[in-house]
């Protein structure tokens, strides 16, 4: 199945730009950006990030207000500030060993870190990559990541996967099966995290945010701080 795989990856792989490099940071934004957003929406942002900030010790050097302001868009917002607390950490003391000690590093990001910069044989086992494992029965090994997570986002999709154009579909014991839709994601409209949404853009534009509740979350979460002219990005 892996040799299925890979050979259909060397055809059919998606070309996204971080995987045109291994610089551990670059990889370390791609991987923060995708936690959360789509691929596509990524995409430029990825590119605008690296041009705007191309290492550790820019991102370090950078006003977190700059920082959060760049992230707007791209939702959950304190991955903005870990991701700067981690180049910070970086550009002082280099990269760990164990990259789960980095804010906002689990063990899937460190995973893929491990794997894309470091060529650390892990395999970064996220929702498609699971899935794929579930169906087909196979362990892959760390070369396979990028393949797998290719075939889980366009071939062996969640609920009706293409089995009729999958490479692995001669082996598979699940081909031809149909899922049960799986729990959408919570709506963002009407939701808190909107409101914070909301909330932090007012405050990045010098407006009053007008909703303590979100505000009171924020400042918790280190993304505003309140002052006695009101709420303000960090510095
Ligand atoms: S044959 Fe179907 S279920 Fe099996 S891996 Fe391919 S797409 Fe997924």
């Amino acid at each position: 199945m892996r040799e299925l795989l890979l050979n259909w990856y060397a055809k059919h792989g998606r070309d996204l730009p971080w995987r045109h490099t291994t610089d551990p940071y670059a990889i370390l934004v791609s991987e923060i950006m995708l936690q959360q957003t789509q691929v596509d929406r990524v995409v430029p942002r990825y590119l605008a990030w690296l041009e705007r900030w191309p290492t550790v010790e820019t991102l370090a050097a950078a006003s977190t207000a700059d920082v959060i302001v760049a992230w707007q868009g791209l939702g959950y917002n304190r991955r903005a500030l870990n991701l700067q607390r981690a180049a910070r950490a970086v550009a002082e003391g280099g990269w760990p060993d164990d990259l789960t000690e980095l804010p906002g590093v689990g063990p899937y990001t460190a995973g893929a870190v491990g794997n894309f910069a470091f060529g650390r044989d892990v395999l970064p086992v996220d929702v498609n990559i699971r899935r794929i494992q579930e169906r087909t029965g196979e362990q892959f090994d760390g070369s396979c990541t990028q393949a797998l997570f290719d075939l889980g986002a366009t071939i062996c999709l969640a609920r009706i996967p293409r089995c009729e154009i999958c490479p692995l579909a001669a082996n598979c014991p699940s081909r031809g099966r149909r899922y049960e839709p799986e729990r959408k994601q919570s709506q963002f409209e009407g939701s808190f995290r909107q409101r914070r949404a909301v909330a932090l853009r007012a405050i990045a534009a010098g407006e009053a945010a007008g909703d303590d509740e979100a505000v009171a979350s924020l400042a918790k979460d280190g993304l505003v701080v309140v002052t006695p002219d009101g709420p303000k990005l960090p510095e």
